[in-house]
């Protein structure tokens, strides 16, 4: 395909680069080159994976300022957020090359069964070959990471396709690897739409795991149409914070804020809805509202930003709708509500919401958090688990029990105690249960899933 696609800044509205237009044809040659690169990856001691991944990370670091100016001009995210990614990015490169080290299988105690006397062995981690992975644009750089780092930790070579509005980052992010030592081939990226070039590396048959972060729209397609082939999907999430009357309010409000806002709302793990007990929905209300105030809307380059624009025009129009819609069911703006650029929506919070409303059901994915109130904390976690998602949730509490009933209860990938949803360190296991995905992402757990166990079993003579 000669068609290229333009990278458009979303607060600007202006070209930020060109890309090509891959389609089924680029992805085959590409998967046909990491075919090559296989051997090499497989071969390479640990040790010299684990230097080429290091040695990425110092890159990363080194052109930290180049890379998060790029990323907030793709996306639309501010400079303070691009910075924290990349810093991310760099961590999550370093950690992967400590744990390359520890890429081990055990011993097996094969005489603990009677056919198994005289017998001894082990079983080893073998990469899957090649890890397809596609990537949002929301958190382009860290979640590309999140794929490759663990991908060629263990051995694997990985075919990149990342988002259409993002891709720029990701070709910088390659040749970084390239610098590093990764042999040609161990890394490839192929630009281009979801339905053309995204589709061939979901149905590619010598593709041996797919690892897809996006939408739960297009994610939850995937596993029937990918084949015979791992699948992993993390997915979207409308994540639930409940405040119970024992709470500490005041850092609840700081922490949900921080939760709710960040990236404009766009993160899968932003806090969307704020389950409170009636006693303390006052004074929550009242400390939300006068932190949302004090956030600040601009430039995403402008270090004084907090609050940055939506990615698109159309994901504007989306949030729009969806809260005209709220309030026509009777929800009420307790402060923002209203669209203020062709990509910018005020940070809103609603009041008067149900749970059974449209915007309690689906992801928001914009600067907006609702706020629902409960009687008993049985309600409270019915709540949180009355959506399709289960990505993370939350519960602010001083009650060892409630924390527990909660942490117990809540259908998700992770419960937070006096933190919010959004708290994610790489070094977890991460992901998401009902349609928040399958399979677990952070560094450890992405490996155990890139590879499979391969038993060696010896008969003493
Ligand atoms: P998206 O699903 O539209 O796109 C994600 C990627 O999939 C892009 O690279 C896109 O080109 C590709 N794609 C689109 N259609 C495809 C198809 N038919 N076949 C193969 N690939 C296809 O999502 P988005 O708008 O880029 O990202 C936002 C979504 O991602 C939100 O729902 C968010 O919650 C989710 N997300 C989840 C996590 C997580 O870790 N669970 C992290 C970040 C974002």
């Amino acid at each position: 395909m000669s068609e290229a696609i333009e990278v458009i800044n979303p607060y600007t509205g202006t070209c930020v680069g060109k890309v090509p237009r891959g389609g089924a044809a680029e992805v085959d040659a590409a998967v046909r080159r990491a075919k090559e690169a296989m051997q090499a990856m497989r071969n390479m001691p640990l040790h010299r994976r684990a230097a080429i991944l290091k040695k990425t990370s110092q890159l990363l670091q080194e052109r930290a300022e180049a890379f998060a100016q790029l990323i907030t001009q793709e996306s639309g995210k501010t400079i303070r957020e691009t910075r924290a990614e990349v810093a991310r990015a760099a961590a999550i490169f370093e950690y992967a090359a400590e744990e390359a080290r520890r890429l081990h299988g055990e011993t097996l105690p094969f005489d603990a069964f009677p056919n198994g006397e005289n017998h001894i062995g082990f079983y080893l981690r073998e990469p899957v070959g090649i890890v397809g992975a596609i990537t949002p644009w929301n958190v382009p750089l860290a979640l590309a990471a999140h794929k490759i780092a663990p991908a060629l930790a263990s051995g694997n070579c990985v075919v990149l396709k990342p988002a259409e509005q993002t891709p720029l980052n990701a070709l910088r992010l390659a040749q970084a690897l390239r610098e590093a030592g990764l042999p040609e081939g161990a890394l490839e990226v192929v630009t281009g739409y979801g339905e053309e070039a995204g589709d061939a590396l979901v149905t590619h048959p010598d593709v041996g795991f797919l690892s897809f972060t996006g939408s739960r729209e297009v994610g939850i397609g995937l596993p029937a149409r990918a084949g015979y082939k791992r699948v992993a999907l993390e997915l979207g999430g409308n994540s639930p914070i409940i405040v119970t009357q024992s709470a500490d309010i005041e850092r609840a409000a700081e922490a949900i804020v921080r939760g709710g806002y960040a990236v404009a709302g766009q993160l899968c793990i932003s806090v969307q809805r704020i389950l409170v007990h009636r006693t303390v929905r006052e004074v929550l209300l009242e400390k939300l509202i006068a932190r949302i105030r004090q956030l600040r809307l601009g430039d995403p380059l402008d270090e004084a930003t907090d609050v940055g624009v939506l990615i698109s025009k159309e994901a504007c129009d989306r949030v729009e709708k969806a809260v005209q819609e709220a309030v026509q069911a009777g929800a009420k703006a307790a402060i923002g509500g209203k669209r203020i650029g062709p990509a910018a929506f005020e940070p809103t919070l609603l009041t008067d919401v149900r749970q059974d409303m449209p915007i309690a059901i689906n992801e928001a994915f914009a600067p907006l958090t609702l706020l629902i109130e409960f009687d008993t904390l049985d309600e409270a976690i019915a709540m949180a688990n009355a959506t399709p998602y289960g990505l993370n949730a939350g519960i602010y509490t001083r009650d060892i029990e409630e924390a527990l009933s909660a942490a117990n209860a809540i259908v998700a990938g992770s419960v937070m105690i006096n933190e919010v949803p959004t708290f994610r360190s790489d070094l977890m296991p991460y992901g998401g249960r009902k349609q928040s995905g399958l399979g677990r992402e952070g560094v450890r757990f992405a490996m155990e899933e890139m590879t499979e166990t391969k038993v060696v079993c010896i008969q003493r003579l």
